[in-house]
């Protein structure tokens, strides 16, 4: 059980509901979002729910719901929050472009460039790589994230990046702008928690077969750490039809919007798989209300060192921009993302 505080609760009502609360044996931990202050219940139930008898309580939320801080019930408004240069969440919708992974300078180059003329704000890359196979590239790492920031950097782009383990987390946080969460650790509890204790925004991708209510779980991980700027990334679930890579979950990205405040992002490429998908489903995913899209480009997919089938060229990222355009209208969202 949850109660969120009045913004205006005076000492005397903060005292006079901790001795109530601890004449029930409740024990709180004390939960902060966006300013606002509530308290979480654990041990005694108290035998008032009514926040009309609770002093400075402005509402109870009921045990039913898992999570809080991530939950509409507690911040029923869409959270928008700065990136630096773009907004995310609310009426913005956010483009996120770039290679499965960082190989080289002049890869970086073009797909900067790419990513800039599509009206994408951020560009992606990995240099940490989670690969099926210990056999396969596995990234560049802190050299990669170097030519990263140099290519975003000269095209004024936001650098996003996966962080794979918490060690490299210094490393990651100190260069990129955005720190990505992959799905194979989006139960990486310490990792999550590292997550909420530094500064940097975090896009958190769900995982394989994760719930939505385990997805949610884990944005708590984040924001109970005091870090509030978390974006989620639908990407595709496991299901039994090997056409796909994985099965885009569409109608999480509604169901997610319900339950969620949090800027909810979707990633096609992961989910498709194969490059003649992913126009289609990022346009889907657009009209079904996300508030953002991450798309793998490639200048070279038949070399790409990692997940080339589904990369774009370069060209095609730009004719999503044009539908984009008149998608988002029927959703109230503007592209763009700059501040
Ligand atoms: C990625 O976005 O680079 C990636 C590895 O995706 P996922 O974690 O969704 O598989
Ligand atoms: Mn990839």
């Amino acid at each position: 059980m949850l109660l969120v505080l009045k913004e205006t609760i005076s000492g005397g009502e903060r005292d006079s509901l901790k001795a109530r609360l601890a004449s029930w044996g409740a024990v709180c931990a004390v939960l902060k979002l966006g300013g606002r202050e509530a308290w979480s219940l654990q041990g005694g139930m108290p035998p008032v729910l009514d926040c009309d008898l609770l002093p400075g309580v402005e509402r109870v939320i009921p045990p039913g719901e898992s999570f809080f801080l991530a939950s509409r019930s507690f911040h029923p408004a869409s959270t928008q929050f700065s990136l630096g240069t773009a907004v995310a969440g609310g009426n913005r919708f956010l483009l996120a472009a770039g290679p499965c992974a960082v190989e080289s300078q002049e890869q970086m180059a073009i797909c900067a460039q790419a990513a800039k003329a599509a009206g994408a704000a951020i560009l992606r890359g990995g240099s940490f790589k989670p690969r099926t196979s210990p056999y396969s590239f596995q990234g560049l790492g802190a050299k990669g994230l170097e030519i990263h920031r140099s290519a975003a950097d000269s095209h004024g782009l936001l650098m996003m990046s996966e962080v794979l383990d918490r060690q490299d987390l210094p490393v990651v946080s100190e260069i990129a702008d955005i720190l990505q969460v992959g799905s194979r650790n989006m139960q990486n509890f310490p990792l999550l928690k590292a997550l909420g204790q530094q500064k940097k925004p975090v896009l958190l991708k769900r995982g394989l077969a994760a719930t939505r209510e385990e997805f949610l779980l884990a944005a708590e991980y984040i924001l109970a750490e005091g870090n509030e700027r978390v974006m989620l990334c639908e990407r595709g679930v496991r299901s039994f039809d090997p056409a796909l890579r994985h099965t885009l979950d569409l109608g999480s990205v509604v169901l997610l919007k319900e339950m969620t405040h949090l800027p909810v992002l979707v990633d096609p490429s992961h989910a498709a798989g194969r490059r003649e998908l992913v126009l289609p489903m990022a346009r889907a995913a657009a009209a079904a209300g996300a508030d953002g899209l991450m798309i793998e480009i490639h200048p070279d997919p038949a070399n790409a060192l990692s997940d080339g089938p589904q990369a774009l060229l370069p060209g095609e990222l730009a004719t999503l921009r044009a539908d984009l355009e008149r998608i988002l209208p029927v959703t109230g969202k503007s592209f763009g993302g700059q501040a």
